[in-house]
């Protein structure tokens, strides 16, 4: 029970609505007092808007149960229970998996020597983020998640996909022709640029293809109107692993307030940094003030992107990051 039900004031015919079942709200009962008095099953916790075990998604809900969530939560309809308190009717999300979608391929191009950029054009409605993954499934069941590179408005969902020696479906996916069917599911994470403070730094930091959720953020931001700088660092260890330059260039030419860089730990040319793709980025910052990072790839160096960039300043409520792990066996 909220200690402060008996001060709020009663609302208007509120309720939940979960799978065709509309549940009424007694004057001051929260969505999670609703979900219990209904018999339905509801984790919680500390039922005062900190532990965040009653976190629920759904449309709409009141923003004071988003108010201590990070932006992309809040972007996605994530809410605690225990502190909504609805006006009207709240549509709660069943939290099943989403059903797989058909897609057909559109292109499979070399940009690396390991590494296919490949376009998916889905058949169906596909609403995602960009920077989120989805999920590629193989004839064998198996699943594996790649980022989205790029926009809604594209029209077609674009993949950096590296080709692991033995890899199951990383090697399949590279085997693909123009025209064959894939089956995706998802979309999944929360690496995604959220517009509610135009003026932040965006630091954008990936190895290898974690190139391909930042490109998306990046394009994301820009095309959202984003007004601060952009700096985006890719890495890899040497020049041949880092792929997409000239698209990358087009891109910083044409919007002035993104910057590329890229950085490698060995064999460097006057085109790259050399070095720890950690302390290149932090160099490269400069200043580290209201900044936003985003940190993909290889799931080793963002655990060191992300313990570096920490100590350098950035606190982690502003560090967004998708370890690239491998698929447990
Ligand atoms: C959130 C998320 C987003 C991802 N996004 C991308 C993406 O955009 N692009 C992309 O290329 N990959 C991405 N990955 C990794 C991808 O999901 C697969 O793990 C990868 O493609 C390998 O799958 P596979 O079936 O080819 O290899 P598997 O059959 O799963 O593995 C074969 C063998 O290779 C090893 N292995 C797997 N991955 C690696 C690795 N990276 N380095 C060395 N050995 C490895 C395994 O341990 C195993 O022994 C992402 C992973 C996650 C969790």
């Amino acid at each position: 029970m909220n200690p402060d039900r008996t001060a709020r004031p009663a609302e208007p015919s509120s309720a939940i609505h979960l799978k065709g079942r509309t549940i009424p709200l007694a004057a001051g009962e929260s969505v999670l007092e609703g979900l219990e008095r209904a018999g339905i099953e509801a984790p919680s916790g500390c039922r005062a808007g900190t532990c965040c075990k009653c976190m629920l998604q759904g449309e709409d809900p009141p923003a004071m149960s988003q108010r201590s969530l990070r932006p992309t939560l809040r972007a996605q309809g994530f809410f605690l229970a225990c502190q909504a308190y609805p006006i009207g009717t709240l549509e709660l999300s069943s939290g099943e998996a989403p059903e797989p979608i058909d897609t057909v391929i559109q292109s499979v191009e070399a940009v690396a020597p390991d590494v296919a950029r490949i376009l998916l054009r889905p058949e169906d409605s596909f609403a995602f983020r960009p920077g989120q993954y989805l999920d590629v499934l193989h004839p064998s069941g198996a699943l594996r998640s790649y980022s989205i590179a790029s926009l809604p408005s594209d029209q077609v969902l674009e993949l950096h996909v590296r080709r692991i020696a033995n890899g199951l479906v990383s090697s399949w996916i590279h085997e693909q022709n123009e025209g064959q069917r894939v089956q995706i599911r998802g979309p999944f994470g929360q690496c995604f640029h959220v517009a509610d403070d135009e003026q932040k730094r965006l630091l954008l930091v990936g190895a290898g293809t974690g190139l391909a959720p930042l490109l998306g953020i990046a394009r994301d931001a820009l095309e959202q109107g984003h007004k601060g700088s952009i700096k985006l660092v890719h890495g890899g260890l040497q020049p041949d692993r880092l792929y997409m330059r000239p698209q990358l260039s087009e891109l910083a030419e044409t919007w002035p307030n993104l910057e590329v860089e890229h950085c490698v730990l060995r064999e460097a040319t006057e085109q790259e940094h050399e070095g720890p793709l950690d302390q290149v980025a932090i160099r490269l910052a400069g200043s580290l003030e209201n900044t936003r990072a985003f940190l993909c790839g290889d799931a080793e160096i963002v655990r060191l992107l992300q313990r570096s960039l920490f100590l350098a300043g950035i606190s982690s409520a502003e560090m967004f990051a998708d370890p690239f792990s491998p698929a447990s066996p």
